[in-house]
């Protein structure tokens, strides 16, 4: 049988937005719930913006390679980490969420890179605030044996991504 990669023709598939989808809801996240976040970072801006224009862009953004393949390792990380399928220093790490690890903000960098500028003002706003479900994750996150350490700033990045998404359409 021949092996299945992940190129670009196969990821554009629905399938890889449909399995990505599916991660995050397993983790407690909507696209809805992350539209949200967009649409309240946007609508002072643009005074016509519908919940769905926000949930739109959301969905752009979730079917861009670079967006699937930092959502699928963030996870896949966080999981780990709680299952204990990790060497120390890392697992303690990630199960604290140690702020001074930073590489889930990284990752999620690559997240809004994708959108230029106004994503990284958005990215920065949202993990300093921690507006609606961002908050909801990381207050989880304290809980024993749960580890969100990725999950946040994924999100969060996400949404921003959309915003700058839906601010490039509007300017
Ligand atoms: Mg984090």
């Amino acid at each position: 049988m021949e092996k299945k990669t992940y190129d670009d023709d196969v990821v554009n598939e629905p399938s890889m937005r449909d399995i990505v989808v599916k991660q995050m809801q397993e983790r407690g996240v909507s696209l809805e719930e992350i539209a949200e976040l967009t649409y309240n970072l946007q609508a002072k801006y643009i005074k016509e913006l519908s919940f769905d224009t926000c949930l739109e862009h959301v969905e752009r953004v979730v079917t861009k390679r670079e967006v699937q393949n930092a959502i699928l390792t963030g996870l896949e990380l966080d999981k780990m980490a709680e299952r204990g399928d990790m060497s120390e220093p890392l697992k303690t790490m990630l199960l604290e969420d140690y702020g001074l690890y930073g590489i889930d903000e990284v990752l999620a960098l690559a997240i809004v890179n994708v959108y230029g500028s106004i994503g990284f003002t958005n990215f920065g706003y949202v993990d300093k605030v921690k507006p609606g479900i961002i908050k909801k994750i990381d207050e989880e996150g304290k809980q024993e044996g749960r580890c969100n350490t990725f999950l946040d700033d994924i999100v969060g990045a996400i949404a921003a991504a959309a915003a700058s998404s839906v601010a490039h359409r509007y300017a």
